[in-house]
């Protein structure tokens, strides 16, 4: 498990105005928390920033009491979901699912370990020697999930996993990964611009409007207790 804590963390582009600014936040160990916000809040730059695949412009990252504002992607300790996918086209599935423990050099016995159990979980044991092309939406999301659950990483971010796929499969997908979060004891950072997802899923969850956070609390409580006009309407609070 992992705990994350940020500390008046803020972002800019190239010097221009701010897209983030004073974000605090400390997500528990096992905790599944949602990041909600409309396009262009800067909720994939944070999750980014917390992946290590962008810089950060200010204040302090820790992961597990550690200070990682420098620390290497493949250094933290977690994996990534994103919106695309991201399979590579010319490798089978299993070959996609164990790219990243290839690359870690993993031993052989436990790659195959982990390719099954991981197949098995997911539903993809008979796809295995398939291409990604060869594949529906959902199933390519579900090995785009299989990448992340075979790392064994404590941390987990998810940038919109489920927005390409169709609303019976998206509610679908939104079961299955709270249980295998659940299951396998992780971390989840999950974003999405979805209420309802976020309604649903999270155990806490923060609203960010133009790089700033709106409120962060357990979903009856933003239902029932905006903070402010915005959460209200975003959220879709009778007040
Ligand atoms: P969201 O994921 O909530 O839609 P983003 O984090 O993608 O929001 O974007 C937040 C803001 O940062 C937007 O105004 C976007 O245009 C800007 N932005 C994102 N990535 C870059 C980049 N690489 N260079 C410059 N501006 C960027
Ligand atoms: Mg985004």
């Amino acid at each position: 498990m992992s705990k994350v804590e940020l500390r008046n963390i803020s972002k800019s582009y190239d010097k221009q105005k701010d897209v983030l600014n004073g974000i605090d936040l400390c997500i528990e160990e096992g905790e599944f928390f949602v990041l909600v916000g409309p396009s262009g809040s800067g909720k994939s730059t944070l999750l980014r920033m917390i992946a290590g695949l962008e810089d950060i412009s200010g204040g302090i990252l820790k992961i597990n009491e550690k200070i990682v504002n420098h620390v290497a992607p493949k250094e933290r300790d977690l994996s990534m979901v994103f919106q695309n996918y991201a399979l590579y086209p010319h490798l089978t599935v299993e070959q996609n699912i164990l790219f990243g423990l290839k690359a870690r050099k993993v031993d052989k016995q436990e790659q195959q370990k982990r390719l099954k159990e991981t197949a098995e979980m997911l539903g993809l044991t008979e796809l295995l020697k398939r291409k990604p092309r060869e594949l529906s939406g959902g199933q390519r999301q579900r090995v785009a999930l299989g990448r992340s659950v075979v790392s064994h990483a404590p941390l987990c971010l998810m940038d919109e996993p489920l927005s390409n796929l169709d609303a019976k499969l998206r509610a679908n997908m939104r079961v299955q990964i709270r249980r295998l979060q659940k299951q396998l004891g992780l971390t989840m950072i999950y974003v999405t611009h979805d209420q309802v997802e976020a309604m649903t899923m999270g155990d806490r969850i923060m609203v960010l409007n133009d790089g700033k956070i709106q409120q962060v609390g357990k979903p009856i409580t933003l239902y029932n207790e905006p903070e402010n006009l915005f959460v209200a309407s975003f959220i879709g609070s009778p007040k």
